[in-house]
This record gives C-alpha cells, sequence and structure tokens, in this order.
C-alpha cells in the first residue's frame, strides 16, 4: 500500500484471535500495512505457527497467549505488554466461537460461553486498551461484528445476539471516546471460508444457500477483510466513527 494514508507505519496492532482464520488474515494485511503486530490465541501450537509465518515474511510480531473471556488474564497481557514498553495504536477484538442448535436446546452455560467469548470479551480488551489510548489521545478499535449484528439466522441465536450487542457496543465506545481522538468502528463479514465454518461449507445444501443468497455467488476468503481492517486502523478513517462495514459480498443489500 503506497498512500500515506493508509499507511501503518510505527503503529502497533493487537490482534485477538489471530492464530488462525479472519484474524490471521486481518493481522496478516496490517503487517502489509506497516504495523507491528501483536497475535493472540490460545492454542500455543497455532499460535506459534502464525507468527512464524508472519516473521518468515519479514514482519515484526509479537505474541500474546491469553484467553479474551478471562478479566485477570486480560489484565495480565496488557500489564505485560506495558512493562515491554508496547503501546496498542489499533486493537481488533475478532476473537469468537460459534455454536449452533435451537434456542430450546442451547443450555445456559453454552449462552454464557457464546456471549462472553464474542461480546463480553470486546469490552474486556476494549476497556484495557482505551484505558491506554485515552492519555495518549489517540487509537482505533475494530470490533469484528458479522452479517448478524443486523439480521438474525436460526440456530444462532447467542451468536446473533452477541453480535448484535457488537454494534451498539461499538457505537457506544465511539460515543464515549471520540473526544479522546479514538475511533471505534466495526466490521460485519459475510460468509467466510474459516475453520468456524467446516461444517457449512462442506453441506451441499448450505453451501448453495450461501452462494444462491450473495450477489458475489461465493464465499468469501479471509484476506478480503484486509482492505475495511486497513482502512479502519488508519488515517484514512480518522473522521469515520461507530460505523459497521459489511463485507458479505453484497449480501446483506439483498436480503
Ligand atoms: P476461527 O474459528 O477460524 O478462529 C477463531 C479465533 O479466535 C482463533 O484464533 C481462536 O484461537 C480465537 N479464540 C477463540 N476463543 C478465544 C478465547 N477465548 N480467547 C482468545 N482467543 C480465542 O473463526 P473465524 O476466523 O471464522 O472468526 C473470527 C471472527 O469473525 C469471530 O468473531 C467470528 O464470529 C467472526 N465472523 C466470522 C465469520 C465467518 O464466516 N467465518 C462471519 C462473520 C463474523 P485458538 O486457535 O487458540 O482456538
Amino acid at each position: 500500500m503506497n498512500s500515506p494514508l493508509f499507511s501503518l507505519e510505527g503503529r502497533t496492532a493487537l490482534v485477538t484471535g489471530s492464530s488462525r482464520g479472519l484474524g490471521r488474515a486481518i493481522a496478516t494485511g496490517l503487517a502489509e500495512a506497516g504495523a507491528r503486530v501483536v497475535l493472540n490465541g490460545i492454542d500455543a501450537a497455532r499460535l506459534a505457527n502464525a507468527a512464524d509465518e508472519l516473521r518468515a515474511k519479514g514482519y515484526n510480531v509479537l505474541v500474546e497467549a491469553f484467553d479474551v473471556t478471562d478479566e485477570a488474564s486480560v489484565v495480565a497481557a496488557f500489564e505485560r505488554l506495558d512493562a515491554a514498553g508496547v503501546a496498542v495504536d489499533i486493537l481488533v477484538n475478532n476473537a469468537g466461537i460459534q455454536l449452533r442448535k435451537p434456542i430450546v436446546e442451547f443450555t445456559i452455560a453454552e449462552w454464557h460461553r457464546v456471549l462472553e467469548t464474542n461480546l463480553t470479551s470486546a469490552f474486556l480488551v476494549g476497556r484495557e486498551a482505551a484505558r491506554r489510548m485515552i492519555p495518549r489521545g489517540r487509537g482505533k478499535v475494530i470490533n469484528i461484528g458479522s452479517l448478524m449484528s443486523s439480521f438474525a439466522r436460526p440456530t444462532v441465536a447467542p451468536y446473533t445476539a452477541a453480535k448484535g450487542g457488537i454494534k451498539l457496543l461499538t457505537q457506544s465506545m465511539a460515543a464515549e471516546w471520540a473526544e479522546h481522538g479514538i475511533q471505534a468502528n466495526a466490521i460485519g463479514p459475510g460468509y467466510m471460508l474459516t475453520d468456524m465454518n467446516e461444517a457449512l461449507t462442506s453441506n451441499p445444501q448450505f453451501d448453495s444457500w450461501v452462494k444462491g443468497r450473495t450477489p458475489s455467488r461465493r464465499w468469501g476468503r479471509p484476506d478480503e477483510l484486509c482492505g475495511a481492517a486497513i482502512f479502519l486502523a488508519s488515517s484514512a478513517s480518522d473522521y469515520v466513527n461507530g460505523q459497521i462495514i459489511n463485507v458479505d459480498g453484497g449480501m446483506s443489500a439483498v436480503l
């Protein structure tokens, strides 16, 4: 990316859930735009693999393994970064899980797990990042919502509730932090080719439903989120706040 408007040189980006999938692709995109990236996840082997791949490309990579649902672990991770003199300029709240079943079959434990991983995590990690961004007077927060931040589908009720919450949490962050030079926006991916959708892509009926309902007639590739992520992480978006950008092959335009 040659335009200085989109350059992330000198910036540090923490991307939660970046050991694989969309987070890994976003971290790669931000690194390509010049950022130092802090990778996160739980599985140590997957994290090490992602870090090795990015370092092999010559990018500046740090690793912080922590559970985004665990307040003590989140706080401790930011304290480690503080101690190492690492200031997070860009936070991408991406870590998430999905469980699929009818509402009447969900247990309360499953409900909490989905809400905590997809929504509470963005509050927790966002709070720790903002506590440090506010005194510096600048920062970019990008929350990964979903097409389902705005539309419901059967069998994913807690996920849809969490992603709907992400949209309003993003607006709340923007409302509170804009005066401190922080922009908080969200990305709403459509149906993307990642581990999360493995069971769906291999189901011919679901596969043809996605292709039939998406104007682009295909699933999205993880790297196709990078343009929106770089835009929202860079000074090109300094007057964009509290928005959700859907990257979904046009699906939300026609639902
Ligand atoms: P994947 O299942 O491929 O990857 C999930 C990532 O989140 C992994 O890096 C995983 O780490 C990490 N993670 C999960 N739980 C935790 C936790 N408690 N603490 C820290 N890290 C955790 O998912 P996707 O890449 O598909 O999804 C990424 C985000 O995008 C999610 O928020 C998802 O809801 C959203 N999204 C995805 C869509 C899609 O079609 N794929 C569509 C719309 C939104 P580990 O490897 O250690 O398990």
